[in-house]
Formats: C-alpha cells, structure tokens, sequence
C-alpha cells in the first residue's frame, strides 16, 4: 500500500479542490463552517437518468475507450457538502439500487457476483480498504463487472468518535487502494453504522464523493436466515428504494441465498436495478 503517496486521481481531486478554494487538508478553514444539523432528508435534486443503461466508465483494466461517462475527470466539480447522507434516488420509478457493504470478502462476494452476473444487473458494493487491500482481485471483478465501488472506510470505525486526521486517513486509504486496483477513484462513501458527522460529509465531498445511505435496512448483519432477508426487502421494494445488505463481516450465506430470491422476483415484478451517477443526484 503507498498510503503516504498521492496517485494521480487523489493529485487531481486535491488541485480541483484547491482551485474551488476548499480546504484540501486536515483541520484546514472548512471545519469552522456552521454546521446546523439539516432535516434528514433525500437528495433535493431529481437522480434522472437512464437506469442501468449508463455507460462504463472506461478503466485501465476494461481497456475501453477514453470516451466513457461523464466529463473527464480533471473537469469533474467536486460535490457539495451535504448536511445529511442521500436516502433513495428521485425519479426513478421503476428502478432499485442493491447495495452490499463490508467486503470484499472470498466466501460471500463471489457467488454475489455471480448471481447479479447472472441477471446482468448492476449493483453497488462500499468496501473496506483493509478487505479490498487483502482481495485485489475481487475488487477487479466488481469494476469489470460495471458494478460501482464505494468508500466505507479503512476499518469500519465509528466516524464521529475519531478526529478529523484519522478520519481523513481511513476515507483517504481507502480512496487509494480502490484506485490503485481498479484505476478509477470512488464517487460514493457509506459511514460504517450510517453514522454520519459534518466531518465525515466535508472530507467525502472533498475526495470527490456523494454520501449515500439507505432506504431499506435487510438487517442481514443480524444473521436472520434468507427468508426474512427476502420478506424485507419485499416488504420495502419501491421506486428509488435503496438496499442495505452486507457480503462480509460474518455469516453472509443467508444473504447469498436470499438474493438468488428475491432478485428475480424484483425483475418479474417490473423493477429495475440501477446504480445512481454521483453527477444527477
Ligand atoms: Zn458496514
């Protein structure tokens, strides 16, 4: 790991930061920043777009074209800092977005992969820098697969309990090796537990990402068995709706199994599964 070392991405996200006059540094201007705790609420601006239908960002390991998606990345604006992490995607009526959090891990995420693979959807995964350091090729997988990778942390600690230096370098790491294995920086950060603080918005937003939270809790984490795993996420099914489910950090088998379920039964019932753009939420 070169966690003392910029990659190109990270030089170009601080340089654009600089340029917007926002403090790119730990502990530098932006935290005296009123901070009112905000209504939780979604993203205000309608997510549009096609769903699952975006094109691929091009990546060193797709070997595409330089003419994928969205501006060119030393063109990219950064976020806004939001107040409160965005729950479900407006305007997209038919369409879900399945999440996966926690890996990558060898037992659980292969056979993830393969059952969305097998249904050609795309789906989100927000990953551990540590797990992602120790299973490179499985992040590959995610990227080759058109899947988006997320931030969730180096370790999975509780954000507001750390200062902002060693929150700086949990988000940041972790922003690194998804680079450095995938050749594309994260858009998305996920706090561990949904734990949210105004410096965890601000350093998201400074790393060029969007927080993204959830709409539907599976509470697989809880080792609840598939069939309760696949009631709630019929139970919560609807336009927009985002889905919690996590492919490590213990027994996941239920939720493997549950999603060979309750996907095709989305798909049947006329659903979509998307993934948001960082650039239309
Ligand atoms: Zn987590």
């Amino acid at each position: 790991m070169k966690d003392d070392q910029l990659t190109p991405g990270r030089r170009i996200v601080l340089r654009a930061a600089a340029a917007l006059g926002i403090a790119a540094t730990a502990g530098c201007g932006a935290t005296d920043r009123p901070a009112a705790p905000g209504p939780t609420v979604p993203s205000g601006a309608p997510a549009g777009g096609p769903p699952a239908v975006r094109a691929r960002k091009p990546s060193t390991y797709r070997l595409q074209p330089m003419a994928g998606y969205g501006p060119p990345r030393s063109a990219r604006a950064l976020p806004r800092v939001r107040k409160a992490p965005i729950l479900r995607l407006d305007g997209h009526d038919h369409s879900m977005v399945l999440t996966f959090d926690d890996g990558p891990d060898p037992r659980y995420t292969p056979p993830i992969l393969r059952t969305l693979r097998r249904y050609g959807v795309r789906a989100m995964f927000f990953v551990c820098g540590e797990m992602a350091a120790e299973n490179p090729d499985l992040l590959r997988e995610m990227a080759d697969d058109g899947h988006l990778i997320g931030n969730h942390t180096w370790s999975h600690p509780l954000l507001p309990k750390l200062k902002r230096s060693t929150m700086r370098e949990q988000i940041e790491r972790t922003c690194d090796v998804i680079e450095d294995v995938t050749g594309e920086p994260p858009e998305w950060f996920r706090a561990p537990y949904g734990a949210w603080n105004r410096n965890a918005f601000q350093l998201g937003a400074e790393l060029g990402m969007e927080p993204l939270a959830w709409t539907v809790d599976t509470l697989d984490w809880t080792e609840p068995g598939a069939r309760s795993i696949v009631r709630r996420v019929r139970a919560g099914a609807g336009p927009g709706v985002v889905v919690l489910s996590h492919d490590a950090g213990g027994d996941r088998s239920g939720t493997v199994d549950a999603l060979r379920t309750y996907l095709p039964d989305l798909l049947e019932s006329g659903y979509g599964i998307t993934v948001p753009s960082r650039y239309t939420v």
